[in-house]
């Protein structure tokens, strides 16, 4: 890949994304930093990659908006250089709730942001990438949780089950474009110190989760960052439809 291909990472600004950003520049690649709404955070950011030498533009788009996901992919082809990959990290989840509680709004919310932006953004890449599409190829790496794996009872099993309709989506994608050039893996992480915990109003999660994880201590939004390059790395030319668990051995 030469180095002036460029990586999309949705929801870049803060948290996890914004690690991946920073790793992604550290490599010498272009990074594309979607935003949903804080654009300073989204402009600091940028502008701290552009002090690393790399090119790098903040993107407002909810993705979960068709329309604002065509216009974030047009900005992409017409300012920075060709994609390369795309990291489907943009996320939310509610306040704690059981599912008997749970209403149509939040459910269509949260599967609007977490799996139909992901669908979005995930085929507007293909468009780019695909040699089915006159693309060279590339990478998409979607953010999973290990929550698809043990179902968050009692607190989200509304998010657990859009992170299971993520691994879901990642090995069919996988296999559906191994042909063509675009290798498709997820990051399951575990419980990593980011805003997401305190924005849905669980403040002492961090805190409370330690003693639950086998390593002892939650992790660091730039342990999950290394995956998720690692899964981009253009030398990384074999591994496709892996969901790579990042969660200390919870
Ligand atoms: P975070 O700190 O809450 O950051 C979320 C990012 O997504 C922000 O940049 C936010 O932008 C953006 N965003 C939110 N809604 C969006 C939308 N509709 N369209 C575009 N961007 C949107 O989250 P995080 O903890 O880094 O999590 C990142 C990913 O990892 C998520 O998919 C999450 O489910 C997953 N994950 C996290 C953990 C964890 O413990 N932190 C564990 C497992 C999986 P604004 O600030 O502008 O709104």
């Amino acid at each position: 890949m030469p180095q002036t291909r460029s990586i999309l990472v949705t929801g870049g600004s803060r948290g996890i994304g914004a690690a991946c950003a920073r790793a992604c520049a550290r490599r010498g690649w272009a990074v594309g930093v979607n935003y949903a709404h804080d654009a300073a955070a989204a402009q600091a950011l940028v502008d701290e990659l552009q002090g690393l030498g790399v090119q790098a533009l903040a993107l407002q788009a909810d993705v979960a908006d068709e329309a604002q996901v065509l216009a974030m992919f047009a900005r992409v082809d017409a300012e920075l250089p060709p994609l390369w990959g795309l990291v489907n990290n943009a996320g939310i989840v509610g306040p704690a709730i059981r599912v008997e509680a749970l209403d149509l709004a939040r459910l269509q919310r949260i599967f609007a942001v977490n799996v139909a932006g992901s669908f979005l953004c995930a085929r507007e890449a293909l468009r780019r990438l695909s040699t089915r599409h006159g693309g060279h190829g590339g990478s998409i790496v979607n953010l999973s949780s290990v929550a698809s794996t043990l179902g968050s009872a009692g607190i989200y099993v509304d998010y657990a089950a859009s992170k299971g309709a993520i691994d879901t989506f990642t090995v069919g994608l996988a296999r559906e474009v191994a042909a063509e050039g675009v290798r498709v893996n997820a990051v399951r992480p575990g419980i990593i110190d980011t805003e997401i915990h305190a924005g849905a109003g669980m403040t002492d999660r961090l805190q409370q989760a330690a003693a639950g994880i086998p390593i002892g201590r939650v992790g660091r939004a730039d342990e999950i960052a290394l995956g998720i390059t690692w899964l981009l790395d253009p030398e990384n030319t074999y591994t496709t439809g892996a969901i790579l668990d990042i969660a200390g051995g919870r």
